[in-house]
């Protein structure tokens, strides 16, 4: 039987695309590791910086706090857990104080904004809408969230937020962007990409880190798993890409991380294109790959959709 190959210990979990056994304590010393390696080798925390972690309260956000607080409260980084309430009725409150209780347990600071307070309406009012709910919820709840963790980390007065995208998140990712011709954004994928107009930077620190690890991971830390999904899941195509992505890997061990790498090549192409085709939103300032950034755009939508729903109420009461 194979030893941990690092320690000799009893082996927990096999890499299958570089065959390397690991025991439980390896296992966890590689993910914090590589996590480390790939913060270094994009520059994304500088020393002394105020860091942001985006923590929705899933187990990949809740190990991320964990992982990074490990990393850089001993060197004296300070770090704000922020999180989002989208305002989804029985689903969000289990996740948020997953999150509340881990921040306070690491004693990290803990700041949550929703969309109700930033963007006037809650994901549930918004989505009381039946062909948006069909047609994206998620692309649709996607762009309001990634702006509230930016005001939220802005708020909180870091400079630079982390999310807890992975690996497979970030191919995902890449594909979804060639199969809808958005070449021209490929390049907001870099991650060593900064946008001039913008004082936030994002890192995804967990890229390197396959999905499965992550979850293994989670596990071992204790992690809480969250008991309900969100009832406006609908993510198409996504899904679908994962499920290839997933097939490939069974297949072929380590066809994620070759793609992981071919994407960041075909991305580092298109990192200095992405800023010619963008400016700044005319409402709000953000940037935005054309006149109204879509925050701007889909906020004046719903608002319409409120506003007209709101009518019949308002005259039918006297
Ligand atoms: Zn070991
Ligand atoms: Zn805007």
């Amino acid at each position: 039987m194979d030893r941990c190959s690092a320690c000799g210990g009893t082996p927990f979990y096999t890499r299958r695309y570089s065959g390397q056994a690991l025991c439980a304590s390896c296992f966890d010393d590689s993910i914090v590791e590589k996590t480390r390696k790939t913060i270094s080798k994009y520059s994304m925390i500088g020393p002394h910086e105020r860091v942001a972690i985006a923590v929705s309260g899933g187990k990949d956000s809740l190990s991320l706090l964990k992982v990074l607080v490990g990393l850089y409260a001993p060197r004296g980084n300070s770090i704000v857990a922020v999180s989002v309430d989208e305002g989804v009725a029985g689903y969000r409150d289990e996740a948020l104080s997953h999150a509340r209780s881990l921040a306070g347990e690491l004693g990290v600071e803990h700041l949550v904004v929703s969309y109700k307070e930033m963007f006037g309406f809650s994901l549930d009012e918004a989505l009381d809408w039946e062909e948006e709910r069909e047609a994206s919820s998620c692309s649709f709840c996607g762009v309001f969230r990634r702006r509230a963790i930016d005001e939220a980390a802005q708020r909180a007065g870091a400079s630079v937020v982390a999310t807890a995208h992975n690996l497979d998140d970030f191919v995902q990712t890449f594909m979804m962007n060639l199969m809808h011709g958005d070449v021209a954004r490929l390049g907001w994928l870099d991650p060593s990409h900064t946008d001039r107009s913008f004082p936030l930077r994002r890192v995804k620190p967990f890229m390197e880190l396959y999905e499965e690890e992550v979850a293994l991971y989670a596990h071992q830390a204790g992690v809480p798993l969250q008991s309900v999904s969100c009832p406006y899941m609908h993510e198409g195509l996504r899904s679908e890409v994962r499920d290839y992505l997933n097939m490939m890997e069974a297949n072929h061990p380590g066809f994620k991380n070759v793609l992981l790498h071919s994407s960041l090549d075909v991305i580092s192409h298109y990192a200095d294109n992405s800023e010619k085709h963008s400016a700044p939103c005319t409402q709000c300032g953000r940037t935005s790959s054309s006149g109204l950034c879509n925050v701007c755009r889909m906020r004046a939508a719903v608002e319409e959709h409120v506003k007209s729903r709101a009518k019949p109420s308002a005259f039918g009461g006297g």
